[in-house]
């Protein structure tokens, strides 16, 4: 597989932004969300997030319905982020193993999205970007999650596939609750991954304050 760098050194943007991001006209991802613009090609978010990593949280076996019969595909569930503020999380199919988690990791880098952290413990009452900022939740396939706010030093009280998605998105103290069938693997993790989005399209009412 080759690395983000040597993706991003032979890449012809296609798109307007792409070859915005290329030139330097857009230097942060920042921009791209405030602006309300969409990332169509994952070098954009690899020019922009220079840190970003990427981990496979599963692989499973799916079934396909084609003309000539049923056909077997490998699903494969990326999640990919800069350990502060940025995560992306999505699957990709594909005959091959290799193809699967690389389609993954594309569509990974497209679904990015900023995560709002912050102390909404009022144990902790520190004021650093460390925890959730508020109590959310998420849910996928009959899968909740809820996301609630905890003091610094707690650590990542959530299963391990949590862990890997919150320690990617930034997030270093906070509990988890779930419900479901929180042993189906991607629906957890895309639960996980739709409470961190929340926190940054939810509108809270200290927003209208200032
Ligand atoms: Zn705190």
């Amino acid at each position: 597989m080759r690395s983000s760098n040597e993706k991003v050194e032979s890449w012809v943007p296609r798109t307007k932004l792409g070859k915005m991001v290329l030139d330097g006209t857009i230097s942060s991802i920042e921009e791209l969300f405030m602006e309300g613009l969409k990332i169509r090609e994952p070098e954009i978010v690899d020019v922009l997030l220079p840190g970003l990593q990427e981990e496979v949280i599963n692989i499973g076996l799916v079934q396909k319905q084609t003309d000539a019969g049923e056909k077997s595909q490998f699903r494969a569930v990326v999640v990919v982020g800069n350990r502060d503020g940025y995560v992306g999380l999505a699957s990709g199919k594909a005959s091959q193993v290799r193809s699967a988690i690389e389609k993954a990791a594309v569509n990974a880098r497209l679904s990015i999205t900023p995560v709002r952290r912050g102390c909404g413990s009022w144990e902790c009452g520190c004021g650093k970007h460390h925890s959730m900022p508020f109590k959310v939740s998420g849910e996928c396939g009959g899968v909740e999650v809820v996301l609630i706010p905890g003091p610094r030093g707690l650590g990542l009280v959530a299963s391990e596939t949590a862990k890997l998605i919150l320690g990617l998105a930034g997030v270093k103290d906070c509990w988890m609750t779930s419900y479901g069938s929180t042993r189906t693997v991607p629906s957890f993790a895309f639960a996980v991954f739709d409470a961190l989005k929340k926190t940054y399209l939810l509108v809270t009412p200290g927003d209208w304050v200032s």
